[in-house]
């Protein structure tokens, strides 16, 4: 059944998978298994040789991740995804596949906090220079750019100021260099649909929403099919310069007869190979399992999180709410440009007591879980200067709209009856 045309609802689902060929299960197996075996020397030299995809070695391909990696395409409505052990390692791998020493890369400041670390200090010592720019001015990425600039990169609604990234205006920018967009959507799937705006790749932690239970840690990488990566020339070597790891084969050309699938191809048949981040399919399994209600969950999460962030609003004990369903002008006329049906689930707040009184807030929370995760079906709340920002100097956090009495809440699917009085009593006695 082809699920092209169908609603996220369904693509969630249905996409990639209808039942096993061999025993009628309809629920998609967990296939532990680390080998493949060849139906002939042929077949084995045809699959080594990208002439024929199959299954190889469970580093680099499974069964359980394949059905994940299709849904999540089909989802996004792109050509072709790569299951990864973790949301570090998509945004790692994504930049990677693409990139040497001595390349640059143009990024938001606007990122997780893990994220800035592995770009700002993980990825200098690779010898890969990453100049981060202010994503208010979409001309900044322009500004920033050289002739060694491989990649934009940006998060779709970053942490903390839960501001929607100008996606369309700074893919366009990059198209006309011959540079894409990778955009790490994990805090808005299905609300927003970043290839519809002109992201070239999309990455996830399929840890937050898409797994949504907070039981495993999981990434992947989505390929748009939609950029031009051979016209790109010069500016993308990656992809169109003989690879000596693969016998001089061009990706552009290995993969033209596959489909538009040159970046995520060469994703998984080098960095993959080679770094070996891969995905278990225990831990695939459970993403499948996610990603059939998070249409359902998502919107669930933004419904309870507005009306948290209106309740948080008229509190005396609260200075300031961010949550994208308040704001107006420039930031809301692109969170409405870009997201559909919500604006998930993070809503921050300042108490106006400050630290102290952020502290007491935390310590009084008894339905909330006090965990530094987000995209549960729980509630969950953090003080962000104190835990993951905490590694940033105190400019940094600054720079990053973290201040000492910032709350960041991840608002669940609880009743709201029960999540407004749990806010409610912790900040009594804040
Ligand atoms: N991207 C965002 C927006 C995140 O919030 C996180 C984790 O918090 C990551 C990436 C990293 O994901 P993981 O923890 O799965 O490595």
């Amino acid at each position: 059944m082809t699920t092209e045309s169908k609603n996220p609802e369904t693509i969630a689902l249905h996409a990639g998978w209808r039942s096993d060929p061999t025993t009628n299960s309809v629920a998609v197996p967990i296939h532990q298994t680390t080998s493949y075996q060849f139906d002939s020397t042929e077949h084995a030299s045809n699959l080594f040789a990208l002439s024929e995809l199959g299954n190889i070695y469970s580093r680099i391909m499974n069964p359980t991740c394949d059905v994940l990696e299709q849904r999540i395409a089909a989802l996004e409505g792109g050509a072709a995804a790569l299951a990864v052990s973790s949301g570090q390692t998509a945004t790692a791998y994504a930049l990677q596949n693409i990139t040497k020493a001595g390349d640059n890369i143009v990024s938001s400041t606007d990122l997780y906090g893990g994220t800035w670390n592995q770009l700002s200090n993980t990825f200098k010592d690779m010898g890969i220079e990453v100049r981060f720019v202010d994503p208010k001015d979409p001309n900044a990425f322009a500004e920033a750019t050289d002739d060694k600039t491989r990649a934009y990169f940006a998060e779709t609604l970053p942490n903390p100021k839960l501001e929607v990234f100008p996606i369309k205006e700074v893919s366009d920018i990059g198209r006309k260099f011959g540079i894409p967009l990778i955009i790490d959507n994990t805090a808005a799937p299905v609300l927003c649909k970043p290839f519809e705006h002109g992201a070239a790749v999309i990455v996830y932690s399929t840890t937050k929403y898409i797994g949504g239970h907070g039981t495993s840690i999981g990434g992947l990488i989505v390929d748009g099919g939609n950029f031009d990566w051979a016209g790109a020339g010069d500016r993308q070597p990656a992809l169109n310069n003989p690879d000596p790891s693969y016998h001089g084969a061009v990706f552009t050309v290995a993969a033209a007869p596959l489909g538009p699938i040159a970046y995520i191809l060469k994703a998984r048949t080098t960095i993959l190979r080679d770094l070996g981040g891969a995905m278990s399919p225990m831990n695939a399994f459970q993403f499948i399992q996610g990603l059939e209600t998070l249409p359902l969950r998502i919107r669930e999460h933004s419904r309870n999180a507005q009306s948290v962030s209106e309740f948080l609003e008229k509190h005396e004990k609260v200075s300031k709410v961010i949550y994208p369903g308040l704001q107006s002008g420039e930031a809301r006329k692109r969170a409405d440009a870009c997201f559909k049906g919500g604006y998930s689930g993070l809503v921050g707040f300042e108490l106006t007591g400050g630290t102290e009184s952020g502290k007491k807030f935390i310590d009084s929370l008894e339905l909330l879980y006090h965990v530094a995760n987000i995209g549960d079906t729980r509630s969950l709340a953090i003080h962000p200067a104190s835990t993951t920002h905490s590694q940033l100097s105190e400019e940094q956090q600054i720079a990053s709209g973290v201040t000492p009495g910032y709350v960041r809440l991840s608002i669940g699917i609880e009743h709201i009856d029960d999540i407004l009085a749990d806010l409610s009593q912790a900040l009594d006695k804040a």
